[in-house]
């Protein structure tokens, strides 16, 4: 096959007998979001450049690596959004939202672009469900995103996750570390990876980030923030420890987690899975005090955190959560000849106004052919209508489970015999449970 016919390296197509799968996650999501408060904000799926430079960090990874960045024919330099939260700020500034009624709660779900070496649980088109809060200063506000993370994990069946949290303090007390790691990472200097040799003057604390296998060696003796807290920050940090205890969510102090984006303040953490290898982390965020101001806003403490909806997925396959099974269409109304394909879709039409499923043939097949795709597709049930149907107005319903068959209206019965069948499931599973 041609290149070109295949999907790009490190994207891939969800097809419709998978996509219930991901409607089934989104909606739980959004669905849990709602009851802590957070209604979904979309924004475009490409932003002016500046909006991740400047906001993401000159020297991360995503910028300096994994930006997908084009020049438009308007000549203006576009960047698909590697994330969301910078794009995010820019619209609740941009509307006006953080001017009024605090704290504001947005998410959002959708497709992110880094341009990184595919493997598995790392794609270029990947997808995040995330959530951010404007106006928040308080530990509560650390531990309510935190729970909120944590909850909507637990509502779609993921249990088996360690929470690791860190703070990475203020701009303030952040000097003292940064000239700390400065002058640890310089008697090694020679050893760290081009990258990193420039961080090493712009932004050292970028270094403990670093994917290169030497420079993490080096880094796993490098000071760490939590000893340069200043109490401010020291106190915020007892205070999110102090809300996470008093609802009884377990967490591990990790003071090597610092987070890839530039934006954090404070808290940050991370959601990390026991069931799916090396990418492990499902969910990682934290607080970015200084962003909407940064980015010409008032000055908003804030925070969010965003999980990747691949690496959730496969979470649930390892460890066979349930997916609530797709449904299948209630009935194919076979046909036999001209007046009655007519007629099958008016019948289809009356089914699908009831609010069934309800196909009939549009592709010009024999009855037999009809039939055994009736079959494939999993209708629960089937007819055929030819000219004595029509003549009669009544035609035979197969419960295409059973085999067993019964004589009804058209379209009446048919409307009637589905609706008890739907009607007597429903009472089943009630009986059931
Ligand atoms: P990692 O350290 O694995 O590269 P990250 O720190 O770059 O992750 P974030 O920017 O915090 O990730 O994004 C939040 C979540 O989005 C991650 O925890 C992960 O679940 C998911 N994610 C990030 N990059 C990818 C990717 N390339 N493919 C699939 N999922 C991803
Ligand atoms: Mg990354």
């Amino acid at each position: 096959m041609a290149k070109y016919n295949t999907a790009i390296r490190g994207t891939a197509d969800v097809l419709p007998d998978e996509s219930y799968k991901w409607q089934y996650v989104e909606g739980k999501m959004l669905e849990t979001a709602k009851l802590f408060g957070f209604n979904e904000i979309r924004v475009p799926v490409f932003e002016h450049t500046e909006v991740f430079t400047k906001n993401v960090g000159e020297t991360t990874d995503v910028v300096q690596k994994e930006m997908y960045t084009f020049t438009d024919k308007g000549d203006r330099s576009i960047t698909l959004r590697p994330e969301f939260t910078a794009g995010v700020v820019r619209s609740v500034i941009e509307h006006g939202l953080v001017n009024g009624a605090l704290p504001v709660k947005a998410c959002y779900v959708g497709g992110c672009y880094r341009y990184e070496k595919p493997q598995a649980g790392r794609m270029r088109e990947f997808h995040q469900f995330g959530a951010e809060m404007f106006g928040a200063v308080d530990p509560a506000a650390d531990a309510e995103m935190i729970l909120l993370a944590y909850t909507v994990l637990s509502n779609l069946g993921i249990n088996n996750l360690s929470l690791e949290i860190n703070s990475i303090g203020c701009p303030e007390c952040r000097k003292r570390y940064h000239d700390a790691l400065k002058s640890f990472f310089e008697a090694r200097s020679e050893e760290l990876c081009d990258t990193c040799k420039d961080r090493l003057e712009r932004n050292p604390m970028r270094i403990l980030d670093c994917k290169s296998p030497v420079c993490k060696e080096i880094a796993a003796d490098a000071p760490v923030m939590l000893d340069y807290l200043c109490d401010e920050c020291r106190e915020h940090f007892e205070g999110v420890k102090k809300h996470l205890s008093a609802v009884g969510l377990n967490y591990k102090v990790n003071p090597q987690i610092v987070r890839g984006l530039d934006y954090y303040t404070k808290t940050v953490f991370e959601l990390i899975s026991g069931d799916i290898g090396a990418q492990s982390t499902v969910c990682g965020g934290g607080r970015y005090d200084g962003l909407v101001g940064q980015m010409g806003g008032p000055s908003l403490p804030s925070l969010g955190f965003a999980m990747g909806l691949e690496r959730l997925l496969m979470v649930m396959e390892n460890t066979g959560v349930e997916f609530p099974c797709v449904q299948k269409p209630d009935i194919y109304v076979g046909t036999m000849g001209e007046a009655a394909k007519v007629e099958a879709t008016k019948i289809c039409m009356a089914l699908r106004n009831e609010g069934f499923s309800a196909l009939t043939d549009v592709a010009g097949r024999s009855v037999k052919a009809q039939m055994k795709y009736a079959d494939k597709i999993g209708a629960a049930y089937s007819t055929v209508i030819g000219d004595d149907e029509l003549k009669n107005g009544k035609c035979v319903l197969k419960d295409m489970q059973t085999g067993e068959q019964r004589e009804v209206t058209i379209p009446d019965g048919i409307v009637s015999a589905i609706y008890d069948s739907r009607t007597n499931a429903c009472i089943d599973a009630i009986l059931e449970a």
